[in-house]
């Protein structure tokens, strides 16, 4: 498998900003904001994409989600929505191949984010 950067944050060798980890996923802040707090959350297990998973490392990966959605509206109060996204394969905008799923908060216009 390719060695990512999101390998590379996992091993620490490059920074980022830690949201929530155990011993099954990390949960980091995306470098570019699509809104305030978008969140990468990518199981420890590496996997390439959605169509390379076992059952128990989807298991492991998709059952924090609501937790750390939780720990992400209690961090933005103003949050009003949230957009769970997962890009599979170079076709659908997959850009590191790492499999990961993108939180992207939604804030109401008045506070300046879409
Ligand atoms: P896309 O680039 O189309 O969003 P992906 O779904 O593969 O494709 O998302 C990769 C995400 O990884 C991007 O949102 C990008 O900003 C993020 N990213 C790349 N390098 C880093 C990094 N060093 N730290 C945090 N996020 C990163």
């Amino acid at each position: 498998m390719e060695d990512t950067v999101f390998n590379k944050i996992l091993r620490k060798e490059i920074p980022s900003f830690c949201v929530y980890e155990d011993d099954k996923v990390y949960a980091f802040l995306d470098i570019t904001q699509a809104t305030k707090g978008h969140t990468l959350v990518i199981p420890k297990k590496q996997v390439t994409n959605i169509f390379e998973y076992d059952a128990q490392t989807a298991a492991d990966l998709f059952s924090r989600i609501p937790k750390i959605s939780r720990a992400m509206e209690k961090a933005f109060p103003d949050m009003e929505g949230l957009n769970i996204v997962n890009n599979n394969r170079e076709l659908a905008y997959q850009s590191v191949f790492y499999s990961h799923v993108h939180l992207i908060p939604r804030y109401s216009k008045k506070d300046g984010f879409k």
